[in-house]
């Protein structure tokens, strides 16, 4: 497998609606390029946890905006996941209950200024960073940007394949209606909205294999001159 070398500094964002094959794209890109990967939705998606588990009124910005303030100091987040008290948190993050809380903590500006600088300092070193806004407002001199999008329906029946292996029993067109929502709630919020920056390589993944997906960026960055092939092997 071709294996390649990113600029010293390298910052790569990833931008896209749920359920666009992000995470997995940059999962396999920081393989190829030894890079760390950032997952930016576990920040929202902390926080929205948190305020549920404190039965914080999500209706109540300033609330949800205090309260995450008080809270950040004992955040700590980096390649390897995110920490709550020293405590490493994943499974409890990842169920569609607290993706809904994320997604309307998430809308809130202060508690998305809140977590702006903690990304721009993780990203200092070079990285992959995955989010809604990072090409936009995290990253906006990031050299890589891309957008991977896919169908609403796609995006949904990815969703609903990963819940199901995971032994959860979650039904399509819930799947689909979620997705919807969040879709509005992301693109239409005033602050970072999810948008496409505008030097941003848009990639419709909708019939397309995620290894097809990381090659094209892989062939893109290597055009521009930001990664270099390192040493070819079969195999
Ligand atoms: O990507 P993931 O589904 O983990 O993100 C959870 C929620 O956090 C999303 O629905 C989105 O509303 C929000 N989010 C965001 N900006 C980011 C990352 C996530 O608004 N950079």
């Amino acid at each position: 497998m071709v294996r390649w070398v990113p600029k010293k500094g390298l910052q790569i964002a990833i931008d896209g609606p749920s359920g666009s094959g992000k995470g997995t794209v940059a999962r396999l890109l920081a393989e190829r390029l030894g890079m760390p990967v950032l997952d930016t939705g576990l920040l929202y998606r902390l926080v929205g946890w948190l305020m549920k588990r404190e039965g914080v009124d999500l209706e109540d910005e300033q609330a949800v905006t205090n309260r995450a303030g008080e809270l950040l100091d004992e955040i700590e987040w980096d390649a390897q996941g995110i920490r709550f008290r020293g405590e490493l948190l994943d499974g409890c993050l990842r169920d569609e209950e607290v993706g809904r809380a994320a997604s309307r903590v998430a809308a809130m500006e202060g508690v998305r200024k809140m977590l702006l600088g903690l990304q721009q300092q993780v990203a200092q070193q070079g990285c992959i960073m995955d989010g809604r806004d990072i090409g936009t407002v995290v990253l906006p001199h990031a050299q890589a940007k891309f957008f991977l999008t896919a169908s609403q329906r796609e995006r949904a029946r990815r969703r609903w394949s990963q819940l199901q292996r995971s032994g959860e029993d979650v039904d399509l067109d819930q799947i689909h209606a979620d997705i919807k929502m969040r879709d509005q709630r992301d693109a239409a919020r005033k602050y970072a909205p999810l948008k496409p920056a505008d030097d941003a390589i848009t990639i419709d993944s909708t019939t397309m294999r995620v290894d097809q997906v990381v090659d094209r960026m892989l062939a893109i960055m290597e055009r521009r001159g930001l990664i270099e092939k390192a040493s070819s092997t079969t195999g």
